[in-house]
Parts: C-alpha cells; sequence; structure tokens
C-alpha cells in the first residue's frame, strides 16, 4: 500500500459492499488510526496522553441484519466473507482479524446494547501492525456504524471504551484507552489531551502548517517478537510500583516527588527494573505537561527537545525502543530535526520526527540513507496530519 495513499474512498467501499451482500449499505463511517506526540506507557497508569488522528483511515460500509447473523469482510485481507453467530460469539476464539469487528458486536451487547447483527465491508489505508492503531481504526468504526444505526447514543468516549473492551476481552489484547479514544475524539488541527483516569480530554490546538512546521511518522516496518510480552511485563511492574508506594497507580506520584518515590522503592526492596519503570511513567506524564504548556504559550518549536528526552526515557528506562527507532531519532537529530521519539508500543513500529517544513525532504533522506546503510529495509516516510476522529461518510 502507498502510504501517501489516505482516503478509501466511500464510493468504492459502498460499491464492493454492494457487489458482496447483494443491496445497497445503509451506510458508511470512518474511523482514523493515530500517532501519540507524548505521554507513552501511561494510558495502564491512569497517566496522561497525547495523541493526533492520521489522515489514514478505516472506512466501513454497514447495514443492520434483523437475523443475528454477522458477516464481515475486509479489501485488505485474502480471506473472504466471515460469518458469524451474533448471539454465539465467544471471546478469544479464533476468528484471525474478524475478531475486531466481531468483539466489538460483543462488547456492545455484553453492555446491553440491542444490536442484532450487520453486514459489513470495510477497507482501510493504516498501515498495520506499525504502531499507528489500525485495530483501533477498525474497533472504532465498526462501534460507530452500529451506534447510529441501532440508534443506542453512546456519545464518542463511550464507543471507545466499548472498543476498548473488545480489544482486551475479546480479541485477547491489553491495550489501554489510548488508541480508541484517539479514533473516536481527535479532531482536525489538534493533539488530543487525555486523561486516562476520568476520560477528561481537551483539543489541543496543533497547527503545525501554520508554523512552517512538519511532524513525519517512520514506520521502522519491523515489529520485534519481543513486544507482547514485554509490554505484560511493563505493566506488572508498574503495578508493583504503585503498591509499593501506596497508591492507586503512578499517575498519582507528584513529578516533584520522584527523587522521593523513588528512594522509598530501593527502602522497600524493589527491583532496580521497577525503579526505572516508575521513573519512566512519572517523568513522561511530567512531560505531557509540558508540552501542553509550551503548545498553550504558542512555542512549538520547543516541544523537540521533549520529544528527544522522552525518547531517551522509553530506551534507557522502560527499555521498550529497538535499534531502528534508536537510529530514526539519532539521525533525524542530526541531520536538523527540532526533535523524534518512538510513538506507541515499541520494539518496531514507529517514530515521529518534528522538522521545519523546509527540512522534511533532508531529514527524510538522511534517515532513509541510514536505513540503507544499517542493513534495515527502507522505512516508509509520510506526514501526520491532525486530522478528524471517527465519523459518518453517508
Ligand atoms: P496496530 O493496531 O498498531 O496496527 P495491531 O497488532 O494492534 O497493530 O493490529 C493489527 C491487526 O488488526 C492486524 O493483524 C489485523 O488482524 C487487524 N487489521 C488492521 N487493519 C485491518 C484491515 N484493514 N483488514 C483486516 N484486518 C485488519
Ligand atoms: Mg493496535
Amino acid at each position: 500500500m502507498d502510504v501517501g495513499e489516505t482516503g478509501v474512498g466511500e464510493t468504492a467501499v459502498a460499491e464492493e459492499f454492494r457487489r458482496l451482500y447483494g443491496a445497497a449499505p445503509e451506510g458508511v463511517w470512518a474511523a482514523p488510526g493515530r500517532v501519540n506526540l507524548i505521554g507513552e506507557y501511561t494510558d495502564f497508569n491512569d497517566g496522561f496522553v497525547m495523541p493526533l488522528a492520521l489522515p489514514h483511515q478505516a472506512v466501513a460500509a454497514v447495514s443492520r441484519r434483523t437475523d443475528r447473523v454477522l458477516r464481515v469482510h475486509s479489501a485488505d485481507t485474502p480471506q473472504g466473507v466471515v460469518q458469524l453467530d451474533a448471539d454465539a460469539l465467544v471471546p478469544h476464539s479464533d476468528t484471525g482479524w474478524a475478531a475486531y469487528p466481531a468483539g466489538v458486536v460483543w462488547a456492545l451487547r455484553e453492555a446491553g446494547h440491542p444490536v442484532a447483527g450487520a453486514d459489513i465491508h470495510l477497507a482501510s489505508t493504516v498501515p498495520t501492525g506499525a504502531g499507528l492503531s489500525s485495530s483501533a481504526a477498525l474497533e472504532v468504526v465498526t462501534a460507530l456504524a452500529l451506534n447510529d444505526l441501532y440508534g443506542l447514543g453512546l456519545s464518542a468516549p463511550e464507543l471507545a471504551v466499548l472498543a476498548q473492551r473488545a480489544e482486551n476481552d475479546f480479541v485477547g489484547v491489553p491495550c489501554g484507552i489510548m488508541d480508541q479514544m484517539a479514533s473516536a475524539c481527535c479532531t482536525d488541527g489538534h493533539a488530543l489531551h487525555l486523561d486516562t483516569r476520568d476520560l477528561s480530554q481537551r483539543q489541543v490546538p496543533f497547527d503545525l502548517a501554520a508554523r512552517g512546521l512538519g511532524l513525519l511518522v517512520v514506520d521502522t516496518r519491523v515489529k520485534h517478537a519481543l513486544g507482547d510480552g514485554a509490554y505484560a511485563e511493563r505493566r506488572a511492574g508498574c503495578e508493583a510500583g504503585a503498591r509499593a508506594l501506596g497508591v492507586r497507580a503512578l499517575r498519582d506520584v507528584a513529578y516533584e516527588d520522584l527523587p522521593g518515590a523513588l528512594d522509598r522503592l530501593a527502602a522497600a526492596g524493589e527491583s532496580e527494573t521497577v525503579r526505572r519503570y516508575v521513573r519512566h511513567v512519572v517523568s513522561d506524564d511530567h512531560r505531557v505537561e509540558r508540552v501542553i504548556a509550551l503548545l498553550d504559550a504558542g512555542d512549538v518549536r520547543a516541544v523537540g527537545p521533549v520529544l528527544v528526552e522522552g525518547h531517551a526515557s522509553l530506551r534507557d528506562d522502560l527499555r521498550v525502543s529497538c535499534a531502528e527507532l534508536d537510529l530514526v531519532v539519532e539521525t533525524a537529530t542530526a541531520a536538523g530535526a527540532l526533535g523524534a521519539r518512538m510513538t506507541g508500543g515499541g520494539f518496531g513500529g514507529s517514530a515521529i520526527v518534528l522538522v521545519e517544513e523546509p527540512d522534511a525532504d533532508a531529514v527524510t533522506k538522511a534517515v532513509t540513507e541510514a536505513f540503507t546503510a544499517a542493513g534495515h529495509t527502507a522505512p516508509r516516510v509520510f506526514p501526520a496530519i491532525p486530522s478528524r476522529g471517527a465519523h459518518r461518510l453517508v
């Protein structure tokens, strides 16, 4: 897929729906992927995150069915139509990619919403497995379509919570709430300041083009197998740290108290590993607040060094980076970028790079050449234009 291509074209999706299912869809919806500007591994610590929606999106054509049959089809997999019984959806059953939309139907029904069945055809331009939340885009587009068609009246944050439940409890991926909230709630030209404890949120103006700046996404096109176990291990370490400090979550440790908290953890016999995890989470929550203050003050260029600090913390304290992500950050900053960091879960996936717009091509070239020199697969680089969250197209 050409990652420059961001729109799917609702007409093509509707036409394919008609070809597959023999009638026009009742509607067509879109939900985007996302990148996170700052605040990583903070969302399962009740902390702060700051994602923005990408122009890349999943588009779904959907109709209701009265017979409790659920049929799903994706233009992006070789698998044909997957047919499931909406009354007999079983978590963790091996339904492949169909588990994402099916999980949403399951979560809606578990929450008592009268969803009988549906025909769904979707197509997405969100690169999969690149840390850009192609999975959340699928879930959120399904949730929004069913919400509209079945008149459920759920808000965007409520849909995000149900979509997260689908991924956690049906698909079986223990993700936090950031991805689904970003896909459901982001708005054009803004980053979303989200408090993952109470889901309170603020749209923070993030109009880079007006300031002569650009944000690049560098998809390293690697995904190291380590990722899944490492996520669970980081999560357990953070929870152990919070328990030892007597707080509900690490979000409750004030940044000013971080040195004291680290001393108390050492005195309580907590491992050096747990102390590093705590230092990352507490300092990254603080970096979110610093970035917000800079954006509110209109000092967008000063965000660059905060991104670099965040990367160092993910690399050295949380240890979730990898050679390819480190190479992006080192090369981009050496080539004149204002800042860069890995984004998402790490162990591959994507990095973001903040650049002066006229430097974008030179930075892209430097990163691409460094990947060639190191023998890595060529990365895919494209602009992260802060885009609109999930919405109905037709
Ligand atoms: P990410 O969300 O970062 O892209 P995940 O591993 O969470 O990575 O989700 C990727 C998975 O989501 C894919 O392996 C596939 O099962 C599913 N998926 C994403 N986009 C599509 C699509 N367009 N069609 C079918 N399945 C998709
Ligand atoms: Mg995902």
